[in-house]
């Protein structure tokens, strides 16, 4: 049985089995998330993402997908970088925003993970509504997670996003909470 909880505050601080990156493709770093996780964790988790554009994923990590590299110097034990989807109001591509989520977890639990913390994915630069990538997020956790993950903590940067995620976390379960 997995626990989903809910904070206020800055990912990079959080001291969990794996902490998620909303990545871009590039794995070369950006801005929200993937550039404070990146400068709080210093140069050892660049260069880890460097080895896999070197390797397997020379084009770059593919929207939806997920993979591990050191933490660097955060207090986490591990980073997993996924990329979202950026939005769009013609095309649904939920598939792919729930999509990284079942495949961090799937990485997490390969990691031997029992706890991870994650953003709200494509919900910053990318564009998604709040409202809708908390219900995304928190729907796609509730059918995946097992295989000893004691803890999804979703980790919002603001009011807004935890309210968001607040509401989408009482709709599953009979409007409490
Ligand atoms: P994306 O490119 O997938 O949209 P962003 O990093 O731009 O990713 O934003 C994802 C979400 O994370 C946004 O809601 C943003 O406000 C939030 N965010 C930004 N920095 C942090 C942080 N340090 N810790 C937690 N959440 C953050």
């Amino acid at each position: 049985m997995t626990i989903l909880t809910l904070v206020r505050g800055d990912i990079t601080e959080q001291a969990v089995d794996a902490v998620v990156n909303a990545a871009n493709s590039s794995l070369l770093g950006g801005g929200g998330v993937d550039g404070a996780i990146h400068r709080r964790g210093g140069p050892l988790i660049l260069a880890a993402c460097r080895e896999l554009r070197a390797g397997r994923y020379g084009k770059g990590l593919p929207t939806g997908e997920a993979v591990a590299t050191t933490a660097g110097r955060l207090p986490a034990g591990h980073v997993i970088h996924t990329v979202g989807p950026v939005w769009s109001a013609t095309e649904d591509r939920s598939d792919l925003l729930a999509s990284c989520y079942r495949q961090s977890l799937r990485v997490a639990a390969e990691l031997g993970a029992r706890t991870v913390a994650f953003p709200a994915v494509s919900t910053g630069v990318y564009g998604w509504p709040m409202d809708d990538g908390a219900r995304i997020a928190i729907r796609t956790v509730r059918e995946t997670a097992g295989a000893g993950i004691e803890e999804v903590r979703f980790v919002l940067f603001d009011e807004r996003a935890y309210g968001a995620f607040e509401a989408a976390l009482g709709e599953g379960d009979g409007g409490q909470g």
